[in-house]
């Protein structure tokens, strides 16, 4: 048996989560919030309850040192040497990394030269990674990338239609993200059907505060929505996805804002939040629609649209896919979001069946026996991806 420790590394916090492996098991879990900040927050879940203190903790290396020792404190583990090694949750592998690797040097080097493209996440992703290094020497250290799936892109859906020096010299090109979901959901499904990951072509719908769709063929990824960042797309929970980009010189000049300005109200004040003015919460929007509220409504149309776009054209993409899967928090949890979806896709042939889909958070067929393609709901791990990453690397 072995313990393997999954972490997601941002500016101010640090997620975690034990599992037994080969079990897939999770042992406990946990997150350190407002690092380096006034008062930090420590919280973890020991034998299902959930455990809070506040205190003081500047900086990532103070992160992990307090949640190893928690982790002792709560008679979790014994000693530091029970964990067989750490997966880390890494945003962006650039265009060199097209799998889960061991995080040596020369490969940490390599990320901080790709730090420009995702700083806002790579960088604390390697504070994190270092932090942990120092404290675990001894251990292997796996990088697991949100980016990696995505690599087998051919070059037709990956390259953007811009003077060819912006790809060649600038790595301008869509990388997608979500890879790690997407991946775990191709595995499962295959494993559902008893069929080989090669065997099966699909579209996956990871739909939660970010959102991205994902078009899979033989097990492989050949298109997905997000591109350079995770901006492009679908609208999300505060994202906009895909707009005209002249938009952007438009209303720096209408707002008399900057670039930035404006890049901050794609990534923070639209989608959900932005059409509804109301919030970029799902449950919040589908209450007020249902009590008759237009623009909450509206935000929701908006994204099913374009969703049901995106699935249509991968469905052409992966030449017939043999399911459409729902994922993440609002993919696995509201009901009258993917029956909106499903019924914008009768073209397809796509069926939901309304006893089915009334479920929450379960892996289920959701479409009814007569449905073109089938549907299911199936609730993403990517916690036990990289646990599954890490172990293999061991
Ligand atoms: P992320 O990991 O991208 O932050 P999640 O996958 O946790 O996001 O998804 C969050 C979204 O899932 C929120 O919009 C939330 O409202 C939605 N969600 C969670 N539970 C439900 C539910 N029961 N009904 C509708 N939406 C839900």
């Amino acid at each position: 048996m072995s313990k393997i420790m999954a972490v997601n590394a941002g500016s101010s916090s640090l997620k975690f989560q034990l599992l037994k492996m080969p079990e897939e098991k999770m042992i406990t879990s946990g997150i350190v919030e407002r690092i380096g900040m006034k008062k930090s927050v420590f919280s973890i879940k020991v034998n299902g309850e959930k455990i809070e203190e506040t205190t003081s903790i500047p900086n990532h290396g103070n992160a992990v040192n307090i949640l190893l020792q928690k982790l002792i404190e709560h008679n979790i583990i014994e000693g530091y040497d029970e964990i067989a090694g750490v997966g880390h949750r890494v945003v962006h592998g650039g265009d060199k990394i097209s799998e889960s690797v061991v995080l040596d040097e020369e490969k940490i080097e390599y990320l901080e030269g790709i730090i420009d493209l995702a700083p806002l996440h790579l960088g604390p992703n390697l504070t994190g990674i270092k932090a942990f290094q120092k404290v675990l020497p001894n251990v292997k250290h796996v990088g697991v990338f949100d980016t990696a799936f995505h690599q087998t892109m051919p070059e037709e859906a990956y390259l953007y239609a811009v003077p060819y020096d912006w790809f060649a010299n600038h790595k301008v090109r869509k990388y997608g993200f979500h890879g790690t979901s997407h991946k775990f959901i191709t595995q499962r499904y295959a494993e559902m059907m008893n069929k080989e990951v090669k065997d099966v072509n699909l579209i996956i719908a990871h739909i939660g505060n970010g959102a991205s769709i994902c078009a899979v063929k033989n097990g492989k990824s050949i298109d997905t929505s997000m591109g350079f960042t995770p901006l492009e797309g679908i609208p999300m929970g505060t994202r906009s996805g895909n707009i005209d980009p002249a938009v952007v010189e438009y209303m720096m000049k209408v707002k008399k804002k900057s670039v930035k300005e404006i890049m901050n109200y794609l990534n923070k004040q639209s989608g959900y939040l932005g059409v509804s003015g109301l919030s970029s919460d799902s449950r919040d929007l589908v209450a007020a629609s249902k009590s008759g509220n237009h623009q909450a409504k509206l935000a929701i149309d908006v994204q099913a649209k374009r969703i049901t776009d995106y699935i249509a054209a991968y469905n052409n993409y992966v030449g017939g896919a043999d399911a459409i899967i729902f994922t993440a928090g609002i993919g696995e949890n509201a009901i009258y979001t993917r029956a909106l979806i499903g019924s914008k896709l009768s073209s397809l042939g796509v069926e939901i069946d309304d006893e089915r889909n009334d479920c929450r958070g379960v892996e289920k067929k959701i479409s009814s026996d007569k449905s073109k393609i089938d549907v299911y709901v199936i609730p993403t791990n990517e916690e036990v991806m990289i646990a599954r990453d890490t172990m293999a690397l061991l």
